[in-house]
């Protein structure tokens, strides 16, 4: 306090004694000199935080939306994050760090009520086999494969050859090939099947031999192939034609959370992989076992309810609120963070921004 603000404060107590009431005044008040000081409610809308929190913000004006090229009905929803957002500011969100924790759940969206429902076509691939050209000649002879017939995906056909797979522990015949030829053999298989076979492939997407295992040998009419790896169980996954994919707001690598079948069997399978390109038409790929646990046959519909997109994970939203329990834990602000303007204007008080 300086000398001038000292000498304003003993000539206001000086006036606050002389005015002071004298008896029976006295008595009705509470002895003070000094005015109670008085703080303007904040007014409150409902349950909502109030303005002067700092919380009312609409998240436009926190994370504009890229604009033009997004599909309206695929951005975020705006309302559900806008409550997040006040919750996040008002301190009761959750903190960034645990969103960044479970990347996948801060990545579904639920599609909106009022958003279009979208069907697909539901296909079950049973147990076939996809052979290199080296490993068809092995099985057939000289002779190339024969169509029996055409499949919903562009170019792929079911062959009239079929294959015994041995295992281990069991055999399963009539496997069917499917064409054309690939640079490498795939046995695709479902779980039970792996079961009688007794041999333990990994889910995998289709194509993507790497984790894959081998152990089973291919039996034709003209020889036997021993597999050293290409046992796979497909992962789900939806085929999706280029527009489709257009239209719907959907990139090749999305995973879905998609709803299958009826009651009593109905039921929501997550990580149904998204491919898509030119050569696709658009179908939910499952296995028999999928198919069977869900009472879902080919040519049924499922429906999307939720995606996740396979971009990086998305930015985390920093709060004031968020700031200040930064600077407390001596923890820095993440590199791709989105801040809100009060939060903005704290780390930028405290120095925790780059110049
Ligand atoms: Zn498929």
């Amino acid at each position: 306090m300086t000398d001038a603000e000292l000498d304003r404060l003993a000539d206001l107590i000086a006036r606050a004694l002389l005015e002071r009431p004298s008896g029976a005044e006295e008595n009705a008040r509470p002895a003070t000199w000094l005015p109670t000081p008085v703080r303007p409610a904040p007014p409150a809308r409902g349950s909502e935080p109030p303005t002067w929190s700092g919380a009312a913000q609409e998240l436009g004006d926190v994370a504009p939306s890229p604009g033009r090229g997004v599909s309206p009905r695929f951005r975020a929803a705006t309302a559900e994050l806008t409550r997040a957002t006040r919750a996040a500011a008002a301190g009761k969100g959750p903190p960034p760090e645990q969103s960044a924790r479970a990347p996948e759940r801060s990545l579904t969206r639920q599609r909106a009520a009022n958003a279009p429902v979208i069907d697909v076509r539901v296909g079950i691939s049973k147990r076939h086999v996809h052979l290199s050209e080296a490993d068809a000649r092995a099985l057939f002879g000289g002779s190339a494969l024969s169509v029996a017939r055409s499949l919903t995906q562009p170019g792929q056909f079911a062959a009239a050859e079929t294959v015994a797979v041995h295992g281990p522990k069991g055999n399963l015949e009539n496997i069917r090939v499917v064409g054309p030829a690939r640079t490498e053999t795939q046995l695709e298989i479902a779980l039970s099947d792996a079961a009688v076979l007794g041999v333990a492939p990994p889910v995998a997407a289709s194509g993507s031999l790497t984790d894959s295992i081998g152990g089973v040998t291919l039996v034709g009419p003209a020889g036997r192939v021993d597999l050293r790896r290409g046992v796979i169980v497909a992962a789900r996954h939806l085929h999706l034609s280029p527009g489709d994919a257009k239209r719907w707001g959907l990139r090749d690598g999305d995973r879905l959370d998609v709803r299958c079948g009826v009651s009593p069997r109905a039921a929501t399978l997550h990580d149904v992989l998204v491919r898509s390109g030119e050569g696709h038409a658009t179908e939910l790929h499952l296995d028999s076992d999928e198919a069977r646990a869900v009472g879902v046959t080919t040519g049924d519909t499922a429906t999307i309810v939720a995606w996740r997109s396979s971009s990086p994970s998305r930015r985390p939203l920093i709060t004031e609120h968020d700031v200040v329990r930064l600077v407390r834990e001596g923890a820095r602000i993440p590199a791709n963070a989105i801040l809100t303007p009060s939060a903005r204007d704290r780390a930028s008080a405290l120095g925790m921004l780059d110049p």
